[in-house]
């Protein structure tokens, strides 16, 4: 199937085809359907099978969905801020899969940013202020904001995404993972995608997803 006939709104379907993706990648084509439809998805996937856009595009899906679907308050569109939040291990990663979620959602006016250590911290502050649609962040850094910057919190949050959890639960991450879990809200989609399915993996997916679809690459 097309990325149209899996259903993909047409600015979506567009913004695939400027990347030159033709056709879905596998673990997008097993996974569109059921992350399009609302269900929680763990993903069994290497870097380089596409995972990104198979919880980048069910994320801008809903996104569009939420801004046109709503009635407009004085005319205007919501503009909806903190929407998704995409957590990965390294600094390198994030800064990849918000490239894509730019590349994707260009034409639709996303605005979407980085919380990684190693960068300024007063800069990603103040660009928190600019209420981005979809934040990518390493765990530390990202509770560091939440306890500390004002007026920032997730409290509006729809989807989550554990991107590469077998590397997000090796590296020291666990103390503000659990920080941040409680701190959004229970009512929200969320996306599990992972190399291996470990012990302590399952031992999160229970924690976090509610009824989910498992797909494999
Ligand atoms: P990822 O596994 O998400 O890191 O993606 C690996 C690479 O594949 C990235 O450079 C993407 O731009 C590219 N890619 C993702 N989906 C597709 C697709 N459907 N067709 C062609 N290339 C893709």
């Amino acid at each position: 199937k097309t990325f149209a006939e899996l259903g993909l709104r047409e600015e979506l379907v567009k913004a695939c085809d400027r990347l030159g993706w033709k056709n879905p990648s596998k673990i997008q084509a097993e996974a569109l359907p059921y992350a399009l439809e609302g269900k929680d998805v763990i993903g069994l996937a290497q870097t380089g099978s596409g995972k990104t856009g198979a919880f980048a595009l069910p994320i801008l899906q809903a996104l569009l969905t939420y801004v046109y679907d709503s009635e407009p308050k004085k005319g205007r569109r919501p503009d909806p801020a903190f929407f998704a939040c995409v957590l990965s291990p390294t600094r390198e990663l994030a800064i990849q899969i918000a490239e894509q979620f730019e590349a994707l959602g260009s034409n639709i006016s996303l605005r979407c940013d980085v919380l990684v250590g190693g960068l300024d911290r007063m800069q990603q502050a103040i660009a928190l202020g600019k209420r981005p649609h979809v934040i990518v962040a390493t765990p530390g850094r990202l509770w560091d904001h939440l306890s500390d910057t004002k007026g920032f919190s997730l409290k509006t949050l729809k989807y989550l995404v554990l991107d590469e959890v077998d590397r997000l639960l090796n590296e020291d991450f666990e103390k503000s993972l659990n920080q941040i879990l409680e701190e959004i809200p229970r009512d929200r989609k969320t996306f599990l995608f992972s190399a291996t399915m470990t012990k302590k993996v399952r031992k999160l997916q229970r924690a976090c997803l509610r009824n989910p679809v498992k797909i494999e690459a």
